[in-house]
């Protein structure tokens, strides 16, 4: 019997050359290969006689090859295999090109199955290029409930009914392996699997109407009717999806269960805090601090992600936290993506807290040496994410603070929590045994997780990998922000956005251009770098000579970057030319443009990032799309940014369009393609939240052994592990 973990070349009759080829599909084990699904289906199931044969129609039939031959056509240097096919009813013609091989299989007298569409020409009908199967030197009854045709078997005849006659899987294929070969080697895999154990708990399948796994597995390679396919393919998202919700879960519960500082909400101080303001605070963030202030009072630790469009002011609501924590002698640690971000935080709080006894501290690059520095004096460490990557000691540590942390997966999350642990643990490593430090890092004291993103979450995502964090959103900016002005631009006008540019920079104001993205790789990078280049040289030459312009893109050190973009913000440059790195939270409220060359590359929420990078001030601000693609479905997709200012919106439809990658991390690239796909689906996903759930509440995960292997092995598959 074969495992479904014994390597791919246990199956027999596959060399080398095919097993490269496997591999370049992933397909390492036994299981991958059953598990490499169809992405659709040649319906072939149209089974008639010739005789009732019509133009243009696709059908299956099953006749006799009453002669076959090869022609080569002089003209076009092309060869064709003739041949004429007859059943009981009618005759009918064939005809394939460039593969004289044909013959060889196909010989007179046989009996084959042809499926394919109906074609017309002067003399009549025939099957151009059709798929065939051989049956044998006997007809077989395509119409009879128990022929080859409709039953699939492999027995006798090889392949018989496979591909021809019924719905035909269709797989993503890699040169040389074509569907054809992938159908025959699963199906006798599947033929030579008695029956696939069921990893998911039984009252699941029964409460949500799912079919067993060994059922999905054969269903959806082969189905007889798009019924059973549709029916396998919802099995086989629900289990993955599953999987990641019950992963979310079990992170979300294995923090919980640790133990973290629980801080008293302070009223009257928060009361003296908000009174301070030069703003009253809008409804959003008043909901989102009491949310975080409750999280705080309990003795485990908060993991709350803070939603908030560009603008929202999530520091403020951050710094109020702190602040509570800091009243009671804890410590926050504030972490920033970049330095500049991390100064910028700096001047922030320090005006935030101006006439209050909190102590600030800035850690950077440029003060490494405070590395081994013992923070006791400091109520709030503003630092960039180094500060936890370089393991610095705190004494007090209760509050960690995330800012920018868009796309980002449970894993690193988790990650996340344990670092920020061991910065709040100090082990003095001579004089304990190892044992010990373990037993002391256990019982470490977690602290309390925030983190903020200006990137709107789809409700589907936040339900799967997003599920281990519990999420507060500023669901509206203070009032009297200006609305930006977004226009799509046709190309005809770009010199006059750049005049518009021009009379901005007179006015005082400043302006980025955005190149287009190319995708992620190596050479990539490259190509961008060098556009970006181009068209900076373009603007300071030719456009505008007399303007200081300004250059960022991916292949400047950070230091490097950090420069042009306080440079940007002291105004010495007028004009920031750059590539989609141009740094999110960074706080230009003098600019007022932002120039969107290739918007069609970009998703709408990033667009939707970008126009956040102005619109800071009390200026009126725009942002100009432009597009070379003429295409409607790029110029509808455009529209809707032009005419929506709603992020989450945005992202809903960024999901529906471009897919859930552009919000993953890196670390969730891996999933599988159902799974990918099935993200979109928010009523599977709401099931199965439910599912997992009833899951949760009536049963023990250890009782379900062959889930945890799944889960495991899911893990490592994903690259999780
Ligand atoms: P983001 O959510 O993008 O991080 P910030 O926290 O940087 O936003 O806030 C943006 C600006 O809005 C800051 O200048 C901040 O002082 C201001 N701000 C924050 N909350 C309010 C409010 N309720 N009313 C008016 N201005 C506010
Ligand atoms: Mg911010």
């Amino acid at each position: 019997m074969i495992s479904l973990d014994s390597p791919i070349e246990t199956l027999g009759g596959i060399g080398e050359k095919v097993l490269e080829k496997l591999h370049r599909l992933k397909i390492k084990k036994v299981r991958d290969l059953l598990f490499h699904f169809p992405f659709r289906y040649d319906d072939f199931s149209n089974i008639k006689k010739i005789a009732d044969l019509a133009a243009g129609e696709k059908a299956t039939v099953a006749a006799k090859i009453l002669n076959i031959g090869n022609k080569r056509t002089w003209k076009r240097k092309m060869n064709i295999t003739e041949a004429l096919l007859e059943d009981e009813t009618a005759p009918i013609r064939a005809t394939w090109f460039n593969q004289p091989y044909l013959t060889q299989t196909l010989k007179k007298d046989l009996w084959i199955n042809v499926s394919g569409k109906v074609s017309a020409d002067k003399i009549g009908l025939y099957f151009p290029n059709p798929v065939f199967e051989v049956l044998g030197p006997e007809p077989h009854d395509p119409t009879s409930p128990n022929s080859s045709i409709l039953r699939s078997q492999t027995e006798g005849l090889r392949g018989a009914g496979l591909h021809t006659g019924g719905l035909a899987a269709v797989y993503p294929e890699t040169q040389g392996l074509t569907s054809r070969w992938l159908r025959l080697k699963i199906k006798t895999l599947l033929d030579n699997i008695k029956i696939i154990p069921d990893f998911l708990p039984l009252f699941i399948i029964k409460e949500n109407n799912l079919v067993s796994l060994d059922k999905a597995a054969r269903q959806i390679h082969f189905p007889k009717t798009m019924a059973e396919a549709e029916e396998a393919k919802k099995r086989l998202s629900f289990q993955d999806i599953f999987l990641l919700q019950l992963h979310a879960q079990r992170e979300k519960q294995k923090i919980k269960s640790r133990a973290a500082t629980a801080i008293s909400i302070d009223l009257d101080l928060i009361k003296k805090f908000t009174a301070s303001l030069p703003f009253k605070l809008t409804d959003s963030q008043k909901i989102s601090s009491w949310q975080i202030l409750k999280d705080m009072e309990k003795p485990s630790p908060m993991n709350r992600l803070l939603v908030g469009d560009v603008g929202s002011g999530k520091t403020v609501v951050a710094a109020m936290t702190a602040l509570n924590a800091a009243d009671k002698n804890y410590q926050t640690a504030f972490l920033a993506p970049t330095e500049i971000l991390a100064h910028q935080h700096f001047k922030t709080l320090n005006q935030l807290f101006k006439n209050w006894p909190i102590k600030i501290a800035l850690l950077t690059s440029a003060t490494k040496k405070l590395l081994k520095w013992n923070f006791n004096r400091n109520q709030i460490v503003v630092g960039t994410h180094a500060l936890i990557q370089k393991g610095v000691e705190f004494s007090n540590l209760a509050l960690v603070v995330v800012d920018e942390q868009h796309r980002f997966g449970v894993q690193q999350r988790a990650e996340l929590v344990r670092k920020s642990t061991r910065m709040s643990t100090r082990i003095n490593a001579d004089d304990i045994s190892v044992n010990q430090r373990l037993d002391q890092r256990k019982s470490a004291l977690v602290p309390h997780l925030l983190s903020m993103s200006a990137t709107p979450i789809p409700r589907t995502l936040a339900l799967t990998l997003y599920s281990d964090l519990d999420l507060s959103v500023l669901k509206e900016l203070p009032k009297g922000r200006k609305k930006i002005i977004t226009k799509v631009v046709s190309p005809a006008n770009r010199d006059q956005a750049h005049q518009f540019i021009e009379n901005q920079i007179r006015l005082g104001r400043q302006s980025f251009v955005i190149c287009p993205l190319i995708e992620e790789s190596e050479a990539a990078i490259m190509s961008e770098v060098k556009n970006a280049t181009a068209e900076y040289e373009k603007l300071s030459r030719h456009v505008f000579p007399h303007r200081r312009i300004g250059l960022l893109h991916g292949r400047l050190k950070a230091a490097e970057k950090e420069a042009v973009m306080q440079d940007f913000k002291n105004k010495k440059i007028d004009v920031l030319v750059s590539t989609s790195v141009v740094e999110v939270g960074i706080d230009i409220p003098n600019a007022s443009v932002m120039m969107i060359e290739g918007a069609d590359r970009f998703g709408l929420a990033q667009l939707h990032q970008f126009r956040g990078r102005v619109g800071r001030a009390e200026h009126q601000s725009y942002c100009f799309l432009f597009t070379e693609s003429g295409t409607k479905a790029v110029a509808d997709r455009l529209k809707i940014l032009a005419e929506s200012e709603d992020g989450f919106k945005l992202a809903e439809k960024d999901l529906q369009i471009r897919g859930p990658g552009q919000f993953l991390g890196k670390e969730q690239s891996g999933l599988p393609d159902l799974a990918m796909a099935s993200l979109k689906d928010t009523k599977l996903i709401e099931e199965v939240q439910q599912a997992v759930k009833l899951f949760l509440g009536k049963s023990k995960i250890e009782d379900h052994p062959l889930l945890i292997e799944r889960l495991k092995e899911f893990k490592q598959e994903i690259h999780w592990e």
